[in-house]
C-alpha cells in the first residue's frame, strides 16, 4: 500500500499514518520530496485497505501497488510530471534540447560550444568532467578543474548545466559547483550506492538506461533515487547493447512509449551515444521526438575533429542549429512547442 500525501500536508498529518501502519503491524517507508511525501506500508498488506487512509487529514490518495516500483509509477501519480531545472521545464509540452560536448577540455571550448547552443535555441549545456572510458589509457576527463570551466561557461551563456557523477564522494563536490543536472552514466545505472546518495539531494537527476537493462531495472534504478526523497528524476535511452555492429548501440525506440506509459516522470534520448555516428542523430533525434520523447541529449562540438571524446558522433554547431530547424515543425505536429 502506498499513501500519497497532498500537496503541505503537516507533520502531524504525516506522524498519524505512519501510527496507523504501525497499529496494523507493518513498517512505514517515508519518502520526502520537494512537493510531497510518500509513505509505503511494508509488510503483509493484506490487513489494509485503501478506506483506513483517504479520509485522514492530509492524504490524497491510498492505493495498493503490485509493481515493484511505487514513486516513480504513473499508478501513485496519474499526471505527467514536470521536472524545472533554474526555470526550464523538462516533461512538459516543450521538449528541451540539451546539447554540448562529450567532454570538457578547455575554457574557450566550453565558452564556445555554450555559444553555439545557446545561438541553435537549446536551453541546456551538457559537458563530462569525469568520463567513464572503456580503457584506463582514454583520456578520463579534467575532474574537478572541469566543473569550473563548465561553470564559467554557464553564466557566460546563462545556460544550466548536466554532467555526469560517477563517483558518492565528489557529491559534495558537485554540490559546491552548484552543478544543475547530475546525470548518472549507463555504466553506473545499477550503482545502488551511487542512486541512494542522489536520492538525499534535491538536485535533478538524469538516469541513463543501462547497457543491457530490462525496462523494469531501469525503473527500480530510479525507484531507488526516488525512495530517498528526491523525485526529480529524467530517464534517458541512449541504445541498448546488441547484435549489430554498423553502429554504437541500438536505439530501443520503443521504450519511449513503454517508460511514458509506466512513470510519470520524464522521458528524453541520447541519440548521440545511440548511433556512434554524427549523420545518424537527426533521424535518431526525430524518430524518438516522434515516439513521445520530452527532449534530447545531443552531442556538439565547436571543432567535432579535434574533440578529445566521441568526435564521430559530434555535431558541428551549424548541424545543431539545423536539427533545431528541423525538430521545430515535427514538434509542432505533435502539439508540442521547441
Ligand atoms: C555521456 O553522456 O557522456 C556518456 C558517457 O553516456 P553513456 O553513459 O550513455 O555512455
Ligand atoms: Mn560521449
Amino acid at each position: 500500500m502506498i499513501i500519497v500525501m497532498a500537496r503541505g500536508a503537516s507533520d502531524a498529518d504525516i506522524a498519524a499514518v505512519v501510527e496507523k501502519i504501525r497499529s496494523a503491524g507493518l513498517a512505514e517507508h517515508v519518502s520526502r520530496g520537494t512537493e510531497r511525501t510518500i509513505i509505503g506500508a511494508v509488510g503483509d498488506e493484506r490487513t489494509l485497505t485503501a478506506d483506513m487512509f483517504e479520509p485522514m487529514p492530509g492524504v490524497e490518495r491510498a492505493l495498493r501497488v503490485v509493481k515493484e516500483y511505487r514513486i516513480v509509477s504513473r499508478e501513485v501519480h496519474p499526471g505527467n510530471t514536470v521536472v524545472t531545472v533554474r526555470g526550464v521545464p523538462i516533461g512538459g509540452k516543450a521538449i528541451q534540447v540539451i546539447a554540448g560536448p562529450c567532454s570538457v577540455e578547455t575554457p574557450e571550448q566550453m565558452l564556445a560550444s555554450a555559444r553555439a547552443v545557446r545561438e541553435a535555441g537549446c536551453r541546456l549545456l551538457r559537458g563530462g568532467a569525469f568520463k567513464p572510458r572503456s580503457s584506463p589509457y582514454s583520456f578520463q576527463g579534467l575532474g574537478v578543474e572541469g566543473l569550473d570551466y563548465l561553470q564559467q561557461a554557464s553564466r557566460a551563456e546563462g545556460l544550466p548545466i548536466v554532467t555526469e557523477l560517477m563517483d558518492v564522494r565528489l557529491l559534495d563536490t558537485f554540490l559546491e559547483y552548484d552543478v544543475d543536472v547530475i546525470q548518472i552514466g549507463t555504466r553506473n545505472m545499477q550503482n545502488f550506492d551511487l542512486l541512494k546518495e542522489v536520492g538525499r539531494i534535491n538536485k535533478p537527476v538524469i538516469l541513463k538506461r543501462g547497457l543491457s537493462a530490462t525496462v523494469n531495472e531501469w525503473l527500480m534504478a530510479a525507484e531507488y533515487i526516488a525512495a530517498g526523497g528526491n523525485h526529480n528524476i529524467i530517464f534517458c535511452e541512449r541504445g541498448v547493447r546488441g547484435f549489430e555492429t554498423a553502429y554504437r548501440n541500438m536505439l530501443d525506440v520503443t521504450a519511449i512509449p513503454v517508460l511514458k506509459r509506466e512513470t510519470h516522470l520524464p522521458v528524453i534520448v541520447d541519440p548521440s551515444h545511440a548511433g556512434g555516428k554524427a549523420w545518424l542523430v537527426p533521424a535518431l533525434a526525430k524518430a524518438a521526438i516522434a515516439a513521445g520523447a520530452d527532449g534530447l541529449l545531443v552531442e556538439m562540438h565547436p571543432n567535432p575533429c579535434e574533440a578529445w571524446c566521441d568526435a564521430d558522433q559530434a555535431l558541428n554547431p551549424d548541424e545543431l542549429a539545423t536539427l533545431m530547424r528541423e525538430l521545430a515543425p515535427l514538434a509542432e505536429a505533435l502539439g508540442r512547442t521547441l
